[in-house]
């Protein structure tokens, strides 16, 4: 016996556990070593590997075969799993790809599927949970994705005892060529499928709907794409499950608008509050904060509030929110107020100022306005 890795220890399951109870091993070793759960390589590394022992282990024909130390795949059912084998092979020969000898498994990966998942701007800086539904396939209960109806195997087909493929002398300018092609009788499979399970019509797989609970982390914006691996619909003939994948829109927010994880929004103040200062209220993602008008301020200076802007996804810490102040000139003046302005006028010597002329200048927020819509 030649095989390389034990798929039973790999799933931490017994030599005679049933197909419910190694999906169940499966799933519960997949959402620990997620990926998302868990981004370090070595348990990625674990993930790939539960996954591979699962793919053997959950097709019926594959583990009786594996059971028995015998790849599946050689014709005529010779041979072992070669020592070093490379995974990629391997899998060429599970999926279809490549120049595959032997009989093709019924069991093939199953879709991956992506929803959209509309999300408020604090729901992306700060992260959120979300229950699901989703349309999908799962096993078929009846026929645990065999396809055949109770009690009954597929057969050993009869055209091409079980190769999967017939082969033919042909001559040709070459001389005598033997070529191969799937069995016609069986469509490449080696066995036949008589007595189709009920409940699936064969495909070994019924369509439901599943609820899902997904975390979704801090720091997400539109676009951030979000794979949950295992979670799509699993495969005909019992194969595996594909990905599910959460692509996430982010609503626009009435105030903010958001530039990486950085915040920026516009706060108008009165000319008088420009020049003298004043202590503002305004909002934040974290609630309402007041901030500090320094005496003189311009229309296009910006305050910082660092580390108030929207969660880093990967890393620790948040961006900013850039207030960007903007000084409102008085639009309609009483008679009071307008002889007061130009006495002020008059104590600056500014009744009849020169200005100051220069070429086209651009504050910041304008720019990054301009970035933002591919100017
Ligand atoms: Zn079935
Ligand atoms: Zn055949």
């Amino acid at each position: 016996m030649s095989v390389t890795t034990d798929y039973y220890a790999t799933l931490g399951v017994d030599r005679r556990a049933n197909g419910d109870e190694i999906k169940k091993a499966y799933r519960r070793l997949a959402r620990e070593l997620h990926p998302d759960v868990n981004p370090d390589p070595v348990t990625q590394e674990r993930f790939k590997e539960i996954n591979q022992a699962y793919e053997v282990l959950s097709d019926p024909e594959k583990r009786e075969l594996y059971d028995r130390g015998v790849d599946p795949f050689a014709p005529g059912g010779m041979g072992g799993f070669a020592a070093g084998f490379p995974f990629s092979d391997l899998m060429d020969h599970f999926f279809g790809g490549g120049a595959t000898r032997g009989p093709r498994s019924r069991a093939r990966r199953g879709r991956s599927a992506t929803i959209r998942v509309d999300l408020d701007l604090s729901e992306c800086a700060f992260g959120t949970t979300r229950d699901l539904t989703v349309d999908t396939a799962v096993v078929c209960p009846a026929c645990s994705g065999e396809g055949t109806a109770a009690g009954t195997h597929p057969s050993t087909c009869e055209v091409c005892g079980g190769m999967g493929e017939v082969r033919q002398m042909t001559r040709s300018f070459l001389g005598q060529v033997m070529t191969s092609r799937p069995c016609p009788g069986c469509g490449g499979y080696g066995t036949i499928i008589r007595r189709p399970c009920h409940e699936c019509d064969g495909d070994g797989r019924v369509r439901t709907r599943r609820s899902v609970k997904v975390r979704i982390p801090a720091g997400v914006e539109d676009g951030t794409q979000i794979q949950l691996a295992g979670e799509g619909e699993v495969g005909p003939g019992g194969g595996p499950p594909g990905d599910l994948f959460l692509e996430i829109v982010q609503r626009p927010h009435a105030i903010f608008e958001r530039h990486g994880d950085d915040l920026h929004c516009t706060l108008t103040i009165p000319m008088t509050a420009g020049a003298l200062g004043a202590t503002v209220q305004i909002q934040t993602l974290d609630g309402p904060a007041t901030i500090d008008i320094r005496p003189g301020t311009q229309s296009g200076q910006t305050i910082p509030l660092y580390g108030q802007g929207s969660s880093h996804l990967h890393t620790s810490g948040r961006g900013d929110l850039v207030v960007h102040v903007t000084v409102e000139t008085p639009l309609k003046l009483d008679p009071e107020q307008e002889e007061l302005l130009r006495q002020l006028a008059r104590l600056r010597g500014e009744e009849s100022p020169p200005g100051r002329f220069a070429p086209g200048e651009q504050g910041f927020f304008s720019r990054l306005r301009d970035a933002f819509n591919g100017r």
